[in-house]
């Protein structure tokens, strides 16, 4: 079996996502999320987010002060032990699944989703009123508590630094599965731990345990599960191996949603050079990306040049109605955004689009739960700190991305079906990274 080349470089680049490495990735990696960020996590102030300890009190106080919001703890992470926190808001027939934080060292999108929360709970805004009759809320603000705290010598003056990490805290022990997973990692500071956007399988829980179900022959390297499902093979298959993965899995299946979005971060990057010397280059902030299925092959920058199999460009359990769904929620936030006229929203890019398998999005979105629904999916990114947007700079973009947020939830709740958007305007999106040389 051939193994596809990004896969290895993935778990090569693993854990080192701080400090540029782009020349030794494959093309594909640049379009991707998850690549290698700019700038240093020295120069990150964490004190400007909610500790753990800070964002329970924060959730339940709303908790007490709104009768629209409820809040239930969902599980405990590996390491900390600290609470994994579900919020449930609003009434309407279209459902939503919105997870923030799976990376621990991304704040932003918690922050975010706090605002959001608060919002929803306490306003008595027409645009709240009208999101809340139409749409049900399922938000996991911090999948990942773990990474969020996590402390450790970064300059090496003998104190631990707060600067987050990419992975939950958990180690693995001999026997908890045939191989210790490629997305297992001990950096940056020598603890173990998983990066839980690798961890998700397909296959129910209720009907499969990819921990101890696992066949010897689907391995390759000792440490890749590729797991044969469906007449495909799924690459890098995750083996649920951490308690905030399965508690994120059993929401999502209660949820039973017909969206479901996931927040992250990037680099600060340029906005792709566009030929057009009336638009100069800038800073994009934000990045979206929607999952889709083999209907949309053709429009996979990376098919047919990376071949088959089609799981290595698209996700095939996806089906036309569910892949239009997911690219026009997309044009909708590109929409929505763009005609605010802020110069911050007006870089939108999108990331080209292939699938991880252990991943929330493509491993849930073709719906394990019980009515066997697809489910429309996509994911934004957005920049966290760069040389020239300082800490005033950041509170302002997440001020923004809130609003940005209301504003796509409220045409969400004027049609679910989205008929007025088009397809186009997402593949009209510039590309991440087109343009760039190095980074
Ligand atoms: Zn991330």
């Amino acid at each position: 079996m051939k193994r596809r080349l990004f896969l290895k470089t993935t778990a090569a680049s693993f854990g080192l996502a701080t400090v540029g490495m782009a020349s030794a990735q494959p093309d594909r990696d640049k379009y991707r999320p998850g690549g290698p960020k700019l700038g240093s996590s020295k120069s990150i102030n964490l004190n400007a987010f909610h500790t753990n300890e800070e964002l329970t009190k924060e959730l339940e106080t709303i908790d007490r002060k709104s009768d629209r919001v409820s809040l239930e703890e969902i599980g405990r992470s590996a390491g900390r032990n600290d609470p994994i926190w579900e919020v449930q808001v609003g009434n309407g027939d279209t459902k939503v699944h919105l997870i923030t934080q799976i990376h621990g060292d991304e704040a932003i999108g918690t922050e975010v989703a706090l605002k959001v929360i608060k919002s929803l709970g306490m306003s008595n805004s027409r645009q709240a009123n009208h999101i809340l009759d139409n749409l049900s809320f399922t938000i996991i603000p911090r999948v990942n508590p773990d990474g969020a705290m996590y402390h450790y010598d970064f300059d090496g003056d003998g104190d631990a630094e707060w600067v987050g990490r990419r992975q939950n805290t958990q180690s693995w022990a001999e026997g908890e599965s045939e191989y210790r997973p490629y997305y297992y990692s001990t950096s940056p500071g020598g603890d173990p731990g998983y990066d839980m956007n690798r961890d998700f399988n397909i296959r129910p829980p209720s009907e499969f345990n990819p921990r101890t179900d696992d066949k010897e022959e689907w391995w390759s390297d000792e440490q890749y599960l590729d797991m044969p499902y469906e007449g495909y093979t799924l690459f890098g298959s995750g083996l649920r191996l951490a308690p905030e993965v399965r508690a994120v899995t059993e929401s999502f299946i209660d949820a039973d949603p017909d969206y479901a979005i996931t927040h992250h971060h990037k680099g600060g990057n340029l906005y792709p050079d566009t030929g057009d010397e009336n638009k100069p280059a800038k800073q994009t902030l934000m990045s979206v990306m929607a999952a889709y299925g083999e209907d949309y092959l053709e429009r996979s920058p990376f098919y047919p040049a990376t071949h088959e199999p089609v799981t290595e460009a698209v996700n095939p359990f996806l089906d036309y109605e569910t892949s239009t769904r997911s690219i026009k929620l997309n044009s909708l936030v590109i929409d929505a955004l763009a005609q605010r006229g802020n110069s911050i929203f007006d870089s939108i890019t999108r990331y080209g689009y292939y699938p991880l398998w252990g991943s929330y999005l493509d491993s849930l979105s073709p719906n394990i739960a019980n009515d066997g629904d697809s489910v429309a999916g996509m994911l934004y990114e957005v920049a966290y700190q760069t040389d020239d947007l300082g800490q005033k700079g950041l509170g302002r973009q997440m001020e923004l991305t809130k609003v940005g947020f209301l504003e796509s939830f409220d045409a969400l709740a004027d049609d679910p079906e989205l008929a007025d958007y088009s397809v186009e305007t997402y593949f009209d999106t510039p590309l991440y990274g087109e343009g760039i040389q190095s980074r």
